[in-house]
């Protein structure tokens, strides 16, 4: 009989029946729980439905797998047993809670629902057993409230409507001449009960189910429904997180926080997830439920100040954090209760951190020798060093700020790094002021899950409530976003759109207004505040900053170290000018992979030469206006060279449309018309016989040099005459002179006549002789496929996979920005490939240059010079692919190196799953034979 599938998985005592490993079946949520269980940490009693009946359930019309009903009721069965109490009974009733848990952890994307399993009937058990009528009723109250909402569907309509429920209880609380929630009575609170009940059966036409079981089956539907939802949709969107996936749903026993003083809940990190330092980090609150610690609605307290409230408790709490470390190597993030004096685990998870905050934690543990060099490198996501990167306030200017009283308030350092921008007081209006161009902060009482789509807008969030746990903290930290959050002096107000202070009657701000905050120590200031380079940024590029005084510095620079030791890909910067060039090499480049000369040609006292070289009507009028920028453009050269002390600088001919370069006002018109001796007109005409309908196809790239040699001839004596220059001062230089958008190996064979005759030509004169290359860009499907013919000649491939993508899709580069975001929105295409390199069809034709390329030049120096040098899937992508090098702008380059090193890292992974893979049936074989041999011997 075929075995049936497992759907369920129990979980309490000691002993689960899942993992950690398991969270691709059970949710990071049920995988975690499942290991602490199997750590011996105290977890109440439960189980978890797997992802796969999620799956099951949207491809079925919503039917759940048959063997699930079986399943639930074992596991439940168990579950009773180990928690001494039974699902329904009238004496002894056990609740239990029933949430979400995916894969990838959504903070409050989908629903949950707590005290399940309570009727008229049961909450009389509740009372008995806690002899707490208040309690339970309060428990009672709040599980219809979440029920009602969630899987019976009583909700505001939209953002002005108030919550149904809210408005019952404020009505009581009125009637009853009273402010808050806790000064109801039990019988207040069963009245609400009976109320709640009645408003869902008006209002959606629902009987509030009485029997545990059926509730139970409607939480979990509810669940699974909630995969779908809107915000859980964009959220999945912002992460990356497939849909097919699915949700595991997680059914635990109740344990409560709110059962009198001897009961608390809190929520911790077992180091601080905003900082990196290796500190106990968290909040708590006695006689309390989890979400009021979460929601801001009361303000919890440090976990620091546990350690003095209640030692005992605290160096348990402290215990489980060092065994959770130590066990998972890595930061966890903890959600506890404590039940009458006894403390119970809810959820362990690795914390979500800012990308600040992962480094040094990394950089830490390998210092702690909890994980080693690779593991630090694989955990750091390359864009997070962005936030090592991210601008800082001036701080004499923010001290100025201080000084003349701009300091409104502080709250907590939920999200470092500096932004300043319009006051938004609404997700929506975040959105809609930041595609008008302006920079956003995004100021609420608190932020709930629908606000994603304006946090992900602004630059920064500013909230009046909540802790370092609120939604607003978590969900900018993981965003990456500038965050100061519960900072209660802010009186907010909706109405009329403003923002007082309090303490502060001078102090009215209206949205719109600037503002600023530093989410590295939690100031909000008035008005705009100028942004200045982190301290990375100080050391390596301004040099104001000593390393020795940077801490941040010595972690970043332990990473990068690592990060180079690994990798094999080589990383070169794009840069046009001595100072980028620099900077890319503090950054870490080994090489400049692109200079654009053209950048080089809008300066001040060159354009009007170009100018007379591209209207001029013959052979000698061009070369007199070449010999006006050839001196220019050799000091640019030098100037690179000098700065690049020996690294390779792949230098780049002529490449764009030639009117980019054109006079397009009647005043520049004129200009250039005196210059050139000829009317207005002629010139006019001129200019006018030059427009092209496609010029990104039309007359650029090599096309130029090829009818107008003498542009090559001029750029390659630059070239060779700068190389020499500085050759002579005793600098070591290397230059690779590099033809554009080829599309066929005669066009290159010309130009590589040229550069050769005019470099020998130029040894000559000087007497001296450099070591030099002439190679090409494949920017075109042709160059791609005709790779092998083009590189009997190229000695180097750099791929321009700008145009390459360009001219793959035949999508152009500067329009395409008007319906590309729309394919990516619906998933024409899984994302826009000018930003990452589109691996099936762009890709492959990069692999095909490459293989062929080096079918007929063994040794062929091939790299990527286009925007996708600098992204990180792409970097891995080129690193598979057996590229030389990448090529990015400056501040990219640290990223570059460590995607590269991950791609080693990745590899190595891959092969050692590929060869376990293949291994595996060998061992079976080995085995079978064995057990074979050993037949046939006692035979
Ligand atoms: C490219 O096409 O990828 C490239 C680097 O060149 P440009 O962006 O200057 O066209
Ligand atoms: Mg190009």
């Amino acid at each position: 009989m075929a075995k049936t599938q497992k759907y369920v998985y129990f979980f309490g005592g000691k002993k689960a029946e899942g993992k950690a490993d398991m969270k691709a079946l059970l949710g990071g949520k049920g995988a975690n729980l499942a290991e602490m269980v199997n750590i011996g940490l105290p977890v109440p009693a439960g189980f978890t439905i797997t992802t796969e009946v999620c799956t099951y359930y949207y491809k079925n019309n919503h039917k759940y797998p048959k063997e699930l009903k079986a399943q639930v009721l074992d596991a439940l069965k168990k579950v009773e047993k180990e928690m001494g109490a039974v699902f329904g009974d009238p004496k002894n009733p056990l609740l239990v809670s029933v949430r979400s848990g995916a894969r990838a952890s959504m903070p409050g994307m989908m629903d949950t629902i707590l005290n399940l399993g309570l009727n008229d009937v049961t909450v009389q058990g509740l009372i008995e057993k806690t002899n707490n009528p208040r309690f339970a009723y309060d428990s009672y109250r709040r599980f219809v409230q979440m029920y009602g909402d969630v899987v019976l569907g009583l909700k505001p309509k939209d953002k002005h409507e108030h919550d149904p429920f809210e408005v019952i209880i404020e009505n009581k609380k009125h009637a009853k001449g009273v402010k808050l929630d806790t000064e109801l009575t039990a019988d207040d609170l069963k009245e609400l009960v009976h109320e709640f009940k009645t408003a869902i059966k008006e209002k959606t036409g629902h009987d509030f189910p009485d029997d545990p079981m059926e509730q139970l089956w409607g939480a979990i539907g509810a669940v699974f429904g909630s995969w779908m939802n809107e915000r859980a949709i964009v959220y999945r969107k912002l992460n990356n997180i497939p849909e097919w996936w699915g949700t595991a749903v997680n059914v635990q026993s109740m344990v409560f926080g709110n059962m009198g003083e001897d009961s608390g809940t809190g929520v911790a990190f077992t180091r601080d997830p905003a900082t990196g330092e290796n500190v106990f980090y968290g909040e708590y609150l006695f006689n309390a439920q989890g979400e009021d610690v979460v929601a801001g609605i009361r303000t919890p307290h440090p976990i620091s100040e546990l350690a003095k409230e209640n030692p005992a408790l605290y160096k348990q709490l402290d215990n489980i954090r060092k065994i959770l470390e130590k066990h998972y190597k890595d930061m966890m993030d903890i959600e506890f209760t404590i039940q009458q004096g006894k403390l119970w685990m809810l959820q362990c998870r690795v914390g979500k951190r800012t990308g600040f905050a992962a480094i040094k934690m990394a950089v830490d543990m390998v210092k702690e020798r909890l994980i080693s060099k690779e593991e630090a490198i694989l955990r750091i996501e390359p864009n997070q060093l962005n936030q090592l990167l991210r601008p800082i306030f001036d701080s004499e200017e923010k001290k100025k700020a201080v000084e003349s009283g701009r300091l409104i308030a502080k709250g907590l350092n939920a999200g470092p790094g500096a932004a300043s921008g319009k006051v938004a007081l609404s997700a929506q209006d975040a959105e809609e002021m930041a595609k008008n161009g302006d920079k956003v902060i995004l100021v609420r009482i608190e932020t709930s899950p629908e606000d994603i789509k304006g946090m992900n807008a602004a630059e920064g969030i500013l909230t009046a409530r909540g802790g370092m746990t609120s939604h607003a903290a978590l969900v900018a930290r993981q965003m990456g976003k500038v965050c100061v959050a519960g900072c209660g002096a802010l009186k907010i107000n909706y109405a009329d759109r403003s923002i007082t202070v309090e303490g502060r009657d001078d102090v009215l701000i209206k949205e719109g207004d600037y503002i600023s905050i530093d989410g590295s120590t939690g100031e909000v200031i008035l008005g705009k505040l100028e942004t200045k380079p982190s301290e990375v940024i100080q050391v390596l590029i301004t040099k104001t900053l000593n390393p020795k005084d940077s801490p941040t510095f010595q972690t970043y620079n332990s990473l990068m170290n690592w990060a180079d030791s690994i990798r094999r890909l080589k990383v070169r910067t794009n840069a046009d000018q001595p100072d980028q060039a620099s900077n890319a090499i503090a950054f870490g480049a080994e090489g400049i992979g692109l200079c654009r000369t053209e950048h080089m040609f809008f300066g001040e006292n060159r354009i009007m030469s170009v100018r007379k070289m591209i209207v001029a009507d013959t052979v000698e009028e061009r070369k007199a206006a070449l010999s006006e920028l050839l001196p220019l453009q050799r000091e640019d050269f030098e100037g690179i060279f000098r700065v690049m002390k020996g690294y390779p600088v792949t230098i780049r001919t002529l490449d764009p449309p030639l009117h980019e370069f054109l006079p397009h006002t009647e005043k520049e018109i004129n200009e250039l018309a005196q210059a050139l001796g000829i009317s207005y007109e002629t010139l006019k005409a001129k200019i006018d016989s030059l427009h092209e309908f496609n010029p990104m196809l039309g007359f650029r790239g090599c096309r130029l040099g090829v009818l107008y040699p003498e542009i090559t001839e001029m750029q390659a004596r630059a070239i060779i005459e700068a190389a020499i220059n500085v050759m002579n001062e005793g600098i070591k230089v290397k230059p690779e002179i590099m033809i554009p958008l080829v599309g066929h190996v005669n066009e290159f064979k010309l130009q590589e006549d040229i550069v050769r005759r005019v470099a020998a030509e130029v040894m000559q004169e000087k007497g001296k002789k450099i070591d030099y290359l002439v190679g090409t860009m494949i920017e075109l499907p042709r160059a791609a496929v005709t790779a092998d013919e083009i590189a009997t000649r190229a000695e180097f491939f750099s791929f321009g996979t700008n145009d390459l993508t360009q001219t793959t899709f035949g999508l152009s580069r500067d329009d395409a920005g008007k319906f590309l975001p729309l394919y990516v929105q619906q998933e024409i295409l899984p994302a826009d490939p000018f930003e990452t390199i589109d691996q099936q069809g762009v890709g492959k034709l990069v692999e095909m240059g490459t293989k062929l390329g080096r079918s007929s030049r063994p040794n062929l120096k091939v790299g990527i010079c286009g925007e996708h040098g600098g992204e990180p899937a792409s970097v891995e992508f080129c690193h598979r692919t057996g590229l030389d090098y990448v090529s990015c702008s400056p501040f990219r380059v640290p990223i570059a190196r460590l995607a590269a090193a991950r791609a080693v890292l990745n590899e190595r992974t891959t092969k050692t799953t590929k060869s376990k893979a293949t291994a595996k049936p060998k061992a079976k074989s080995a085995g079978k034979t064995k057990a074979k041999a050993k037949k046939k011997s006692t035979k």
